[in-house]
């Protein structure tokens, strides 16, 4: 992606049944330990996020959604399994599943969030943000979310 974030980014799962083209600017990348991330993604979720309007699939057959909660649903290939979206109910952005990036995706991991829920199996050992819950409005500085 370039500096200018006109280049698209594109993404999928792992069997290609989900393929999506971002058209904006992607967030850098915050890793979510809350218990439904790591339950959805097996460990804590790495995700950029982008403007829903900036986000079209251009492949979706496997595309399925499970409400995760009153506030918002998560979006997964049925095919392959992989997970991939995470969508507010009453916001306009969606988070994306870093790992679902095709590379090279000039992104940074930047903050931990729902620290206070992570797993007691790992630990978080490098010097980014930590934020207990989410993350406050002081903290995201990209104007996406
Ligand atoms: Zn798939
Ligand atoms: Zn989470």
């Amino acid at each position: 992606m370039s500096a200018d974030g006109a280049t698209a980014s594109t993404g999928g799962c792992l069997c290609g049944a989900v393929r999506y083209e971002v058209r904006g600017r992607l967030r850098q990348v915050v890793n979510c330990h809350c218990s439904q991330c790591r339950r959805s993604h097996g460990h804590y979720a790495a995700y950029a996020a982008v403007k829903s309007a900036d986000l079209a699939m251009t492949a979706e057959d496997g595309l399925t959604w499970y409400r995760s909660s009153d506030k918002a649903r998560r979006g997964f290939c049925s095919v392959c399994g992989s997970s991939l979206f995470w969508a507010p109910q009453d916001l306009d952005y969606w988070a994306v599943s870093a790992g679902s990036l095709d590379p090279p995706t000039g992104l940074e991991t930047v903050a931990h969030i729902f620290v206070a829920d992570k797993g007691d199996y790992y630990d978080i050992d490098d010097e980014l943000d930590r934020h207990d819950r989410g993350m406050t409005a002081a903290a995201r500085q990209d104007g996406i979310v």
